[in-house]
């Protein structure tokens, strides 16, 4: 007698507030991106446009982009998506960018810092995001933020943007949304202060974790003290859901995957969780 298949769990996984989660996949390819249909994503959480620039020695330039991105977009299922304004540096690195290793780290120029260091790479990119929404809109979130005022640059570059694409006669689109990553305690602690600037807000618990325990994530020798990092995770969501209101808090990192973590997650008052699109069956199965 063949084993009993496991049973597959389709219906409405609920919030600790009773309303539904949104159980999203994260996706940096068109293969993701079909992947993340297949398995039943309500939406994409968060699309890592940094893929596009990796290895690069030369800079994708803005119709690259463009193509790289509704390509992707068109493959997504349905639902909202979540673009991340290009996180490189850190464990991203890129030779076109010639940032010296060492001094740019995990703790140097890296994440929306780079990008505001590098306002010509950052004006490309957003208007390659906003060409893109014309076509399917998007939500835009904004990744490694440590201080609002870094925030408020992004938004002031993300309408400045719009604004040379309109004096371009360029097709564009607003993005539905835009929040911002929380991955640096200095958010995670004291989210307050960003929230006039943001509609959602994305924990990443895997630079969460890092910078918590000061355990680089990629370094084996340390994963010990890096899963202290992990640990502290949920609880600090329970807070961040508290202080952020009825800003909607999701969660983009690894730890959204893992059963046990997403329970807890889930209980802390989370609305979303984005994950590897494989991990979605299995995952829906342990909530439900
Ligand atoms: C995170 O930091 O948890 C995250 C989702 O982003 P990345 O792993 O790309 O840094
Ligand atoms: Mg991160």
């Amino acid at each position: 007698v063949p084993p009993a298949a496991a049973p597959v769990v389709t219906g409405p996984v609920r919030r600790a507030d009773g309303g539904e989660l949104r159980l999203a996949a994260n996706v940096g390819s068109v293969a993701d991106a079909r992947s993340a249909a297949a398995n039943g994503a309500g939406g994409v959480g968060l699309l890592r446009t940094e893929l596009l620039f990796a290895g690069r020695t030369v800079l994708p330039d803005e119709d690259e982009q463009v193509a790289w991105l509704t390509g992707i977009l068109a493959a997504c299922p349905p639902g909202p998506v979540v673009v991340r304004t290009v996180d490189l540096g850190g464990d991203k690195p890129v030779p076109a960018l010639g940032l010296d290793p060492v001094r740019h780290g995990f703790l140097g120029d890296r994440g929306l810092r780079l990008c505001l260091s590098r306002p010509d790479l950052f004006r490309t990119h957003l208007r390659a995001v906003l060409r893109a929404a014309a076509v399917r809109p998007v939500e835009v979130m904004v990744p490694f933020v440590t201080e609002p005022a870094e925030l408020a640059a992004a938004r002031d570059a993300l309408r400045a943007a719009a604004e040379s694409l309109r004096g371009d006669g360029v097709p564009y689109a607003e993005p539905a949304a835009v929040g911002m990553m929380v991955e640096i305690p200095t958010a995670a602690l004291s989210v307050a202060p960003f929230l006039p600037l943001v509609d959602f807000l994305s924990v990443g618990s895997n630079d969460l974790a890092q910078y918590l325990s000061a355990s680089d994530r990629t370094l084996p020798e340390v994963a010990g003290t890096y899963r202290a990092g992990e640990r502290l995770v949920p609880d600090l969501v329970r807070r961040l859901v508290a202080e952020a209101g009825s800003v909607p808090v999701a969660v983009c990192g690894d730890l959204a995957g893992d059963p046990e973590y997403a329970r807890r997650l889930v209980a802390a008052g989370v609305a979303e969780l984005s994950m590897a699109a494989p991990l979605l069956p299995a995952l829906r199965a342990a909530l439900a």
